[in-house]
C-alpha cells in the first residue's frame, strides 16, 4: 500500500509519527494473523511530501524549518515540548553570533540544529538537490528503516512572502517580508494583506512527488496550516492537478478544532484569504480534490463542500498515543473510500 501525505511541520509530523506508529501496530497484527501463511504481506510505504515555502537562508546557511521538523520528529531527537528544534540543544553558536551583534537574532537556531543547516548548506553548494540532500539527512534520522521516503515540495527554492502595511499604515504603500520574519519576530501580529510565493512560477515538483499522489492508495492532508504549509505545496506547478487527477481518495484533518487552530496562527492565515474560520472553511480550500475530512465532534454546523465525506470524532493529538488514534482515523476513512 501506498500513503501519501502532504506535510507542514509540527502538525504534520505529529500527525505521520503517529500514522507510522498505527501502521507498525497494525503490521504486528497482520503478522499475528498471517503466522502459517507463505510470504511476507505487502508492506506499507508513507510517502511525505514537506512544505519547503518556510525555507529561509540565515548566517549563509539554508533553513528549511518543516523538513527539519519531521525529520527530527519521525527520527526521535524533536524538543517535544517545543515541537521543532532538537531535544536538549544548546545555544551557544547564537548567543556568540548576538556577541558579534549578527542579525537577525529573532530566529533561533541551536547548536545541534545547526549542524543540520551547515551539512545541507554544504551539500547544497556541492551542487546535490534539495531532494538529494533531504535523502541524506533522512537516513541519518533512520527514516528509510520507518518506512518513510521524505520529499521537498520542490526542489527550486520558494519563499513564501506576506504582504503587511508600509510605515504609512493601511493607507501607504505596502512591504512584503519574508513570512518567518511575519511568523516568528511578529508572531503574525502584523496583518497580512496576502500572501506571495516567491520563485513558485519557476518551481517544478520534487522527483517522485507527481508519481506518489497519481500511484498513491490513499492521500492524507494532516492537520497541517491550509494556506503557509499545504496551500504552498498545492500551489506548485503541477501538484493541484495530480491531486484532481489521482485515483486515490484525497482525505484531511481539520486544523481547526471548534473554529479555532489548536497552536499557531492558522486564523491570521485564513484571514486575508477571506475564508469562513471553520472546519468547513478549510475543507472548502480542498473541495476540487477532497473526498473524506475528519472534524471534531465540536465542529457540528457549517456547510461543507458537495460530494465530500464529513466525519466526527476527536481530532486532538494530546500525546503520541493520540496523533496515532487520529492517523488511524484519517487511513480508515481513506481505505473506506477507495
Ligand atoms: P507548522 O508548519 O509547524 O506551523 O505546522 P503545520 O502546518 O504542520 O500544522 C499547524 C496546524 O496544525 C495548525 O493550524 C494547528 O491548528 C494544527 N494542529 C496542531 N495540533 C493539532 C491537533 O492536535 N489536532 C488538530 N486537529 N490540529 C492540530
Ligand atoms: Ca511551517
Amino acid at each position: 500500500m501506498q500513503i501519501t501525505v502532504l506535510s507542514g511541520g509540527v502538525g504534520g509530523a505529529r500527525f505521520v509519527r503517529g500514522l507510522v506508529d498505527a501502521l507498525q501496530h497494525q503490521g504486528h497484527e497482520e503478522t499475528l494473523q498471517d503466522q502459517g501463511r507463505q510470504g511476507a504481506p505487502d508492506p506499507t510505504r508513507v510517502t511525505v511530501i514537506g512544505n519547503t515555502g518556510d525555507d529561509i537562508t540565515l548566517f549563509g546557511l539554508r533553513v528549511c524549518p518543516d523538513l527539519d521538523t519531521l525529520l527530527y520528529t519521525l527520527g526521535g531527537g524533536v524538543d517535544e515540548a517545543q515541537g521543532w528544534g532538537r531535544a536538549g540543544d544548546g545555544r551557544q553558536v547564537m548567543e556568540e553570533l548576538a556577541a558579534l551583534g549578527v542579525q537577525p537574532q529573532w530566529f533561533g537556531l541551536g547548536d545541534l540544529d545547526l549542524g543540520t543547516h551547515v551539512a545541507r548548506s554544504q551539500w547544497l553548494g556541492q551542487g546535490l538537490s534539495l531532494s538529494e540532500v533531504t535523502g541524506r539527512l533522512a537516513e541519518r534520522w533512520g527514516l528509510p528503516a520507518l518506512g518513510v521516503q521524505l520529499l521537498p515540495a520542490s526542489d527550486q527554492p520558494i519563499e513564501t512572502h506576506v504582504v503587511v502595511d508600509g510605515p504609512e499604515g493601511p493607507d501607504g504603500p505596502e512591504r512584503a517580508i519574508h513570512f518567518q520574519e511575519w511568523w516568528v519576530r511578529h508572531r503574525a501580529a502584523l496583518p497580512a494583506r496576502r500572501f506571495t510565493v516567491a520563485g513558485l512560477g519557476q518551481a517544478r515538483p520534487a522527483p517522485g512527488v507527481l508519481e506518489a499522489i497519481r500511484e498513491a492508495d490513499v492521500v492524507i492532508l494532516p492537520p497541517s496550516n491550509p494556506v503557509v504549509s499545504i496551500g504552498i505545496i498545492l500551489g506548485v506547478p503541477g501538484v493541484r492537478d495530480a491531486l484532481r487527477g489521482t485515483r486515490a481518495p484525497v482525505v484531511g484533518v481539520s486544523p481547526l478544532i471548534g473554529g479555532r487552530p489548536v497552536r499557531g496562527h492558522a486564523d491570521a492565515c485564513l484571514a486575508p484569504l477571506g475564508v469562513e474560520l471553520s472546519a468547513a472553511g478549510v475543507a472548502g480550500l480542498y473541495a476540487d480534490f477532497l473526498s473524506g475530512w475528519l472534524v471534531d465532534e465540536a465542529d457540528r454546523d457549517g456547510s461543507f463542500p458537495r460530494g465530500v465525506t464529513v466525519e466526527r470524532q476527536d481530532i486532538l493529538m494530546r500525546d503520541r498515543v493520540g496523533a496515532g488514534r487520529v492517523a488511524r482515523a484519517a487511513l480508515d476513512l481513506g481505505l473506506r473510500l477507495r
